[in-house]
Formats: structure tokens, C-alpha cells, sequence
């Protein structure tokens, strides 16, 4: 059986951070345990353009998203890690569940994500789509996170991505010195913990091969924002834990636009 694939995308987390908070004890157990990555993405650090590059394996140059506003993108013909798993075997089952609309949101900008209508309706790709710009990320984040462990539980989809917001935010409003930030940290890794518990349970119980798999789209200066080149706004990983199977042999070192096509590799 093919390996399936969860991909969480935390939007601007300083690894660093998060790690040496003691707040976030699942994100500590799933670095040591799994593969390990740093990556250094490009500039302009906007969660537009790095989402672009990792979900749809491409460079800026080549998907054209430079802002948040995606006017005059490449997307259409630069398809997401989870259309491309589609293409490549037409039983593949997908899930996306995002509050930041210019990932999901076919009515909005974008969607990095394609609508793909055909199979939504035949039930083989489900998006849950939340408007944490407007709603705020703690709440959303974690309806985001209830659908994910639902669909996780219910469906297996073959391969998923799951999006959190509440660092970014919390990081925008506050910086990334204060409590606020590790509260958001805090909050996300509960998230983790009900996602990771939920695809070992199903691993066990219907003996799956699962890769859970993290990244982050760009770090934050001290005082938060990001779009710059600084080494703090550049930072991003990879971590990749495999359930049920091994962990992913992946190079030390890869290129953002590389994750794409190491996560198809290891579904075969
Ligand atoms: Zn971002």
C-alpha cells in the first residue's frame, strides 16, 4: 500500500523558538524522532510566495506569486502537491483544510490549492476552507484542526495539507519575544499532538503507512513582520516522521522547491 501523506504548514514559526519555549513538547518529540531539514527559502519572505514555492514545487520566478495579492501568478499551470498526487494515480484521495483563504479559497486570489471541481464532487478531494483573516486564527486554527483529525479518522485521505495561522498572527501582533507568540506556539502544538495521535491510531489499527510532515513558510523579525532576507525571516525546516513505516531518507539539505517531489517520491 502507498504511503499516505500529511503536510503541516505553520505559518511563521521560528523552529529555534518553539523548540527552547518548553511549550511545545509534540513539535520537540517529532523533530528528534523523524527527519530533519533546514531550509532556507527566498525572498520576498511572504507567506504568498513560500506557500507557492513549497506546495506547488516551484521557484518564485517560476509560480510568479511575488505578494499576497497573486496578481498575474503561474499557478494555474504549476499544479499543488496534492493535484499532482492525482495526476500521478487517479485513485488518489485528497484533503486540504486551510484559514487563510489564498490557499483554499477558489473565490478569493489564488487558490495555491486547486479546486479541482470534478473530484471534490465525486468526494475524492475535500477542502475545508475558514476565513481566519476575518475570524482570527485561534478560533479558526483549531476548527481547522477538528475537521483535519475528522477527516484524518473518517477518510485517510492519501494525501493532505493542514495550514495554522495562530503563530503568524500572534507574531504580527506582538512579536515573536513575548508570551504571546509561545501561547500561539502552545496552541498549534496541541494541534499537532490530536493530529499525530490520530494517524497513529489509524496506522496501528489498519496497518497504514503514514508521513507527517512539517514546515513553515518563513520566520519573523524579533519585533514581527517578515518579507525581508534576514537569516530569522528566511528560516524554515522540513520535518518528516514516518508512521508505520520508516522515516524518509531525504538529503540533509534540499531547496524549498524540492519538498514537492520527495513527498511523491515517498508514496511509492
Ligand atoms: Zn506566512
Amino acid at each position: 500500500m502507498k504511503t499516505k501523506i500529511l503536510l503541516v504548514g505553520i505559518d511563521g514559526l521560528l523552529l529555534e523558538k518553539a523548540l527552547d519555549s518548553g511549550r511545545a513538547p509534540t513539535l520537540v518529540a517529532l523533530k528528534e524522532s523523524g527527519h530533519f531539514t533546514e531550509l532556507t527559502m527566498s525572498a520576498p519572505t511572504l507567506s504568498g510566495p513560500g506557500w507557492s514555492t513549497l506546495l506547488t514545487g516551484s521557484t518564485h520566478a517560476e509560480h510568479a506569486v511575488m505578494d499576497n495579492w497573486f496578481s498575474g501568478h503561474h499557478l494555474l499551470i504549476r499544479p499543488d502537491l496534492l493535484s499532482r498526487a492525482f495526476y500521478q494515480d487517479q485513485s488518489t484521495t485528497t484533503f486540504a483544510a486551510a484559514g487563510w483563504p489564498p490557499l483554499v479559497d477558489p473565490t478569493g486570489v489564488g487558490p495555491v490549492i486547486h479546486e479541482r471541481r470534478e473530484q471534490a464532487r465525486a468526494g475524492q478531494h475535500r477542502v475545508i476552507s475558514r476565513d481566519g483573516e476575518t475570524y482570527g486564527y485561534q478560533k479558526v486554527d483549531s476548527e481547522i484542526a477538528t475537521a483535519a483529525v475528522f477527516a484524518v479518522e473518517k477518510y485517510g485521505p492519501d494525501v493532505s495539507f493542514v495550514y495554522f495561522c495562530d503563530a503568524d498572527e500572534a507574531g504580527h501582533s506582538h512579536g515573536v519575544l513575548g508570551n504571546e507568540y509561545l501561547d500561539a506556539i502552545a496552541r498549534v502544538d496541541e494541534h499537532l499532538t490530536r493530529l499525530h495521535q490520530a494517524i497513529e491510531l489509524r496506522a496501528r489499527n489498519l496497518d497504514e503507512a503514514w508521513l507527517f510532515v512539517l514546515t513553515t513558510d518563513h520566520g519573523h523579525r524579533d519585533e514581527g513582520g517578515h518579507g525581508g532576507d534576514s537569516p530569522q525571516e528566511l528560516a524554515s525546516f522540513v520535518i518528516g516522521v514516518g508512521i508505520g513505516r520508516e522515516n524518509p531518507e531525504w538529503p540533509r539539505d534540499f531547496a524549498p522547491e524540492e519538498l514537492l517531489s520527495l513527498l511523491l517520491d515517498a508514496r511509492a
